[in-house]
């Protein structure tokens, strides 16, 4: 179990209000109510996976709601294939919601109802100005705007033209309806902001139903409204919308209760700043035009920082919630390293992924003094870091693969791996010394002979000579049984972009990507690697294989596999390389 943190400031002012019964019932932490408000626009992405860990967290922690709402107000750019997706990376991250998941759109007919109301009590217009007439008269920062010829329309005018806008009597883009707030208000988002506009375009939720639609300013806080959030968390940059949904919820509350129509509710908005990591897009618009242009092959490719990415990618859910916790929350932006979250799955592997062997660019080595035909089985341990992982048997035989890198013909003094004449010991096997080696035309080594020290079995120190002086060794190498060994397809991924900040430079994020950021190696795996899981591997919740290949990081199995072809991702090296290349 995590150590007990202290509380964040948002946990800070629930616990406040949960103790003055701000909300209902004072002490009752149940009445705690958070949303997720995605939009169903793209996948998700590692930055959506805070928002998500401290909504759907905060319920949990303190035993209220959070619900899963798509903010599906803006028809252009939405579609199904994004909302069952989202839906399937939440439950993937660990969360789940009561009941259905909620849809912005459900509303539109409560909210076109309010939008009446407001035109009645004279806090809204119908205005003909074109979308670009409205930003030009919006006026700067400094200087008011100017007010729109038809801000002093009657309000059964405007109420009258509303109602012909709903029923499709205008052309799109052709009115808006406008919030008549303050032309010359020092926060531009409250100077006569569009509340609805025209447009003719199937909704992939509500269909045909509509052909105006809310913007988002007007229907966000009347979502949270409705469904009785108590605690709207979002991003700082809505910091300077708060006054404009405060706006809105009070004016429509004017002159309700008392024997009257009721009061809608009205909840808190609270920011705080977004998870900005180095190295990686955050931003849909974006992800969608690297998937469209093929810079990877698709959303969950493992190089994205998409949660689908991520998950093929073998992160854990438990990792990414840890590493969520621990950036924690704030109201100051910050940039993350992204190997902060590299280690954070690191560490949860570390513990839980069973170790096997693997060599990726295999070299091939016989035993001249081992039988031909004798195979032994070799006790390997699962996990060092855990100890009912217990052992497993791994096939030794003559002939092996070792890795590439792992022999040098002319090697420097301190190599400590095989060289001629060189000795070294095969992790839970055999010392073995290279005793000649083939090339091929090229000049590239083909194939080792070495011979073995029958009394090294298990890989133990051989007994001291007559003279009572001990042999050493100083490598200890991987390996795999030649005739025992899996095939596999093993992709190795760097960073898909070169900059810490992609597009920083020239404002262009191709200019950063990495072009060598997926290199795929024919690998030789140990046995019971293969399709099924092993007895003793680890069951994990989402049905991932995932393990530890020693000497070269933590690997999934990629859903390419097929009957006759393992595809193997690695997740991350050992050691954060990254690191050690930027001391140097
Ligand atoms: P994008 O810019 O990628 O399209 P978005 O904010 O427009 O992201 P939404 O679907 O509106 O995407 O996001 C859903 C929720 O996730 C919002 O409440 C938003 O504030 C939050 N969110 C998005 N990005 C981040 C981030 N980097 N860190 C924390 N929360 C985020
Ligand atoms: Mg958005």
């Amino acid at each position: 179990m995590p150590e007990e943190r202290t509380p964040h400031f948002i946990e800070q002012i629930i616990e406040q209000d949960i103790a003055s019964g701000k909300w209902g019932g004072a002490g009752d932490p149940s009445v705690v109510t958070t949303r997720f408000p995605p939009e169903p626009n793209g996948y998700l992405h590692v930055g959506h996976t805070k928002s998500i860990c401290l909504n759907f967290g905060l319920a949990k922690k303190y035993g209220g709601r959070c619900f899963l709402r798509f903010d599906d107000t803006n028809p252009a750019r939405e579609e199904r294939e994004y909302i069952e997706a989202i839906q399937e990376d939440i439950r993937w991250l660990g969360f789940e919601w009561g009941g259905k998941a909620l849809h912005a759109s459900e509303y539109f007919g409560w909210m076109y109802e309010l939008a009446l109301d407001l035109i009645d009590k004279g806090g809204a217009y119908v205005c003909e100005l074109s979308g670009e007439q409205v930003r030009e008269t919006r006026g700067m920062p400094t200087e008011p705007g100017k007010p729109s010829p038809y801000r002093d329309r009657e309000p059964a005018e405007s109420r009258d033209l509303f109602e012909r806008m709903k029923a499709g009597k205008f052309p799109d883009g052709s009115r808006t309806l406008r919030a008549r707030i303050d032309m010359a208000h020092p926060n531009l988002n409250m100077r006569d902001p569009v509340m609805y506009r025209i447009l003719r375009k199937s909704h992939p939720h509500v269909g045909d139903e509509w052909c105006v639609y809310p913007m988002y300013d007007w229907a966000h806080g009347l979502e949270d409204s409705k469904e009785g959030i108590t605690h709207s968390l979002c991003t700082l940059e809505f910091e300077n919308h708060r006054p404009l949904y405060d706006w809105f919820i009070d004016a429509i509350n004017e002159g309700r209760g008392e024997g009257r129509e009721e009061k809608i509710h009205h909840g808190q908005q609270i920011e705080f700043a977004k998870l900005q990591l180095t190295h990686v897009l955050l931003s849909k618009r974006n992800l969608l035009a690297m998937v469209q242009e093929g810079h990877v092959r698709g959303w969950d490719d493992p190089r994205m920082h998409t949660i689908r990415g991520m998950r093929r990618r073998g992160w854990t859910p438990r990792s990414i919630r840890a590493f969520c916790d621990e950036v924690g929350v704030t109201k100051y932006n910050s940039l993350i390293d992204f190997g902060r979250l590299e280690n954070a799955v690191r560490e949860h592997l570390n513990k839980a992924a069973p170790r096997r062997m693997g060599v990726l660019r295999p070299l091939k080595v016989v035993i001249e003094n081992y039988p031909e035909g004798k195979v032994e089985m070799m006790r390997a341990v699962n996990n060092p870091e855990d100890e009912n992982a217990g052992t497993r048997e791994v096939p030794f035989s003559r002939e092996f693969f070792i890795e590439r890198e792992d022999f040098m013909e002319d090697a420097p003094k301190k190599y400590f791996r095989l060289k001629p004449g060189g000795e070294v010991r095969l992790r839970y096997a055999y010392w073995v010394t290279c005793v000649g080696f083939e090339k091929d035309e090229s000049g590239e080594v083909t194939l080792l002979r070495c011979t073995y020290d029958p009394q090294t079995q298990g890989g133990e120190a051989p007994p001291a000579d007559a003279d009572g002086k001990q042999r050493k060794v100083k490598g200890t190498l991987h390996w795999v049984s030649a005739e025992h060994a899996v095939d596999a397809e093993v992709r190795l991924f760097d960073r898909l972009f070169k900059a810490e900040q992609p597009g920083k430079k020239t404002g262009d994020f191709r200019d950063d990507l990495n072009p060598d950021s997926m290199e795929v190696v024919a690998a030789k795996i140990e046995p019971g690697l293969g399709f099924e899981a092993a007895s003793d591997e680890p069951e994990w919740d989402d049905g991932i294989r995932r393990f530890q290949l020693e000497r070269h990081g933590y690997f999934c199995v990629d859903p390419d596999s097929t009957e006759n072809t393992l595809v193997l991702n690695r997740t991350v090296g050992l050691r954060d390389s990254w690191a050690r290349v930027k001391e140097h």
